[in-house]
């Protein structure tokens, strides 16, 4: 039976946590902290900057007397919402922080997405989501005990040139889907951190390669098609010289199969140029996305045949960069405001890990 005393103290608690949480309703913009400062982050506040609906209000650093007194100076940040790595978790007594934004090395981003929940704040995190399928499965859990919103920042999925990809799909004006091709190359220089197993988790595939794994579930999901169910791949390095290459691979090329046959055809590298593209073939006709990839957006071509006739399809990029991390965070911030589930959740990131990890246990380096 509850005491007098112990329903006091529970009403106390739950009184006392709903102080703690910031009030967000609809009129009033999203409140976020920036976690890590490094190159996404500063676009990221650059593209909070441009939006009516989120803005960044507290930021987290190892280097809160440089770069943190530098940005909260451009921002309008007082220097009492600066954070440390350390006292990160004192966001929680931050009535002015409704979100955190998590642009850290991969290995970090289960962590930070855990104790930011714990806080009360709702987390946009940068893909990829985490390092494992199992610390992804954490940080969903984290967020759903906190009640808290958890999306996974893949920005091209709120473009509106990939939104008109979908729109094709989804109406099915190309027939049967039939195939995909993506891919991404980059030159990585040596003494990124993205070359260390423990902080990028693999290689080019965690990082560039998702790009084209990600568009691709997101443009087959449109098209009605479930998660593919069917891998194989094969890493490869050439450059044995630089030491680039010594924990993570250069290359990796791997194919996708749906159970009702449809295709995909993949690839990302770290040592090789190459743009990053990609293409839907389907019964009546194709869209090809070049570039696809890119912070100035996706450039949409394609074709679709009835009988004798051809329409032609050519959708110019839109926007001028940081714009899809504004309409990243725009989407977000709406969906804290309105209470709705974002349409890249961490349900999305974590298909993507499990996807990764059949791609590196069918190329024969299973992440440990
Ligand atoms: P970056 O190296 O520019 O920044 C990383 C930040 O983390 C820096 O501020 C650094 O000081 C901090 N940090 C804390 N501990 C660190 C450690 N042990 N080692 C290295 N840095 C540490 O990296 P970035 O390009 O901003 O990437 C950050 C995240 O954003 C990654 O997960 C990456 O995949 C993602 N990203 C996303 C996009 C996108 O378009 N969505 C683009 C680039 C990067």
């Amino acid at each position: 039976m509850m005491t007098r005393r112990r329903f006091t103290s529970l009403s106390a608690l739950a009184i006392g946590s709903t102080q703690l949480r910031a009030q967000t309703t609809p009129d009033k913009p999203v409140n976020y902290a920036a976690v890590g400062l490094g190159t996404i982050s500063d676009i990221f506040m650059q593209a909070c900057a441009a939006s009516k609906t989120s803005r960044v209000t507290a930021l987290v650093t190892g280097h809160p007397d440089t770069k943190g007194r530098k940005f909260a100076a451009q921002y309008g940040i007082p220097e009492s919402s600066i954070y440390t790595y350390e006292t990160f978790d004192r966001i929680r007594d931050n009535k002015q922080v409704d979100a955190v934004y998590i642009g850290l090395p991969n290995s970090m981003h289960c962590d930070f997405t855990v104790r930011a929940a714990r806080a009360g704040k709702h987390v946009l995190c940068e893909k990829p989501m985490a390092i494992s399928s199992a610390e992804c499965r954490q940080m969903i859990a984290a967020c759903s005990a906190a009640d808290r919103r958890l999306m996974i920042a893949y920005r091209i999925q709120y473009d509106p040139t990939w939104a008109a990809a979908a729109a094709i799909l989804r109406a099915g004006d190309l027939g049967r889907v039939e195939s995909f091709y993506g891919g991404w190359y980059t030159q990585m220089p040596v003494g990124q951190w993205r070359l260390t197993r423990a902080l990028g988790g693999g290689g080019s595939l965690m990082d560039i390669g998702i790009y084209p794994l990600n568009a691709i579930r997101f443009l087959a999901r449109t098209a009605g098609l479930p998660e593919p169910t069917s891998f194989t791949a094969q890493v490869a390095t050439t450059d044995h010289d630089s030491g680039r290459f010594n924990e993570v691979e250069q290359s990796v090329n791997w194919t996708m199969k749906w159970p009702s046959g449809v295709l995909a055809s993949c690839g990302s590298s770290y040592g090789q140029r190459g743009p990053g593209s990609l293409e839907v073939h389907a019964e009546k006709g194709w869209l090809r996305l070049d570039p696809a990839f890119y912070y100035d957006g996706a450039h949409l071509t394609g074709e679709i045949r009835s009988g004798a006739s051809i329409r032609k399809i050519d959708v110019p990029m839109t926007g001028k960069p940081p714009f899809q991390f504004t309409l990243e965070a725009d989407h977000f911030s709406d969906c804290i405001r309105q209470n709705h589930a974002p349409a890249s959740p961490g349900e999305d990131g974590l298909n993507d890990l499990l996807a990764m990890e059949s791609i590196y246990k069918a190329a024969g380096t299973p992440i440990a």
